[in-house]
């Protein structure tokens, strides 16, 4: 049984959700320079210009990429080995947050949902726990912003409408999206399982680094680049104003769900795709 602290965890987490909000991963960077080279738009690759410079100054200077710090949404693996010691794990994540919002300067963007008042430090954080083999503790932090999480979707389709009902679910879902969720996006789906675990499939997806389109499932993989595709003929583009390029990514996550359903999820992630992890 090996024992971890929660002071590490809080400390841990607090520094995770300043560097996810300050510092771009490199594969989401890469992926937006790539992208220069296919939007035929000269005011996409402007805008595509700045979303690279706005990244690189935010990196240099410690400043947030966005002004939008986000909801603090963590996913966290406990081995089952792992004894925590000092105090109660989601007290401590909650620590972390409230550190890290108040410290990195970060805006507090949490609320009350019917009398609007600010909880004043960013916590309550979304916190999804996972107990897995070993005696390691995994903490991934994902500030989302709530311009993309808005116009993200779930359903229970009907069974029958099959995967040509999945696509046209998600494609109605980006092109009602537009401009909203600041493309170029990324956009996670999560099928089957029950109504909750499509979601979370849905935003666990958006984990995956910017650029491994291929799903390890051969059906799965095949769904992505059809809708990589569809999606980039929208015609958004960078900002929402016109172009090539409206998605950067399209990952799929599936489970088995009832004979009776058929859930599906959309998570739309903005072009700040923030996400920063550390295993303890
Ligand atoms: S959707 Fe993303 S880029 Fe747009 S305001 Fe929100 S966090 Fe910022």
């Amino acid at each position: 049984m090996r024992r971890i602290n929660v002071r590490h965890i809080t400390q841990t987490v607090r520094n995770l959700f300043i560097e996810a909000n300050t510092c771009l991963g490199a594969d989401v960077v890469a992926a937006l320079q790539a992208s220069l080279k296919k939007e035929e738009s000269a005011l996409g690759r402007q805008v595509l210009e700045k979303i690279i410079t706005n990244a690189e100054i935010a990196a240099q200077s410690k400043m947030p990429i966005c002004q939008d710090t986000g909801l603090a949404v963590l996913f966290v693996e406990i081995g089952q080995d792992v004894h925590i010691v000092g105090g109660d794990l989601r007290a401590a994540i909650e620590e972390g947050v409230r550190q890290a919002y108040a410290d990195g300067f970060l805006r507090k963007s949490v609320c009350d949902p019917l009398t609007r008042k600010n909880t004043g430090d960013n916590t309550p954080a979304i916190i999804h726990i996972d107990i897995v083999e070993g005696d390691r503790l995994k903490i991934i932090a994902m500030p989302k912003g709530g311009g993309s999480e808005n116009v993200s979707a779930a359903k229970m389709l009907t069974p029958a409408v099959g995967i040509d009902g999945i696509k046209k679910f998600v494609l109605e879902t980006v092109d009602r999206a537009g401009a909203n969720p600041c493309p170029p996006i990324m956009v996670g789906i999560g099928i089957g399982g029950s109504l909750e675990q499509a979601c979370i499939l849905a935003k666990k997806s958006l984990l995956r680094p910017v650029g491994e389109i291929n799903n390890k499932d051969e059906r799965l993989a095949q769904v992505e680049k059809e809708l990589f595709d569809s999606i980039n003929k929208l015609g958004i583009g960078p900002a929402g104003l016109g172009g090539r390029v409206t998605a950067l990514a399209v990952n799929v996550e599936m489970m088995p769900c009832h004979i009776a359903s058929l859930p599906v999820a959309v998570n739309i992630q903005c072009h700040v795709a923030r996400h920063k992890e550390l295993t303890i």
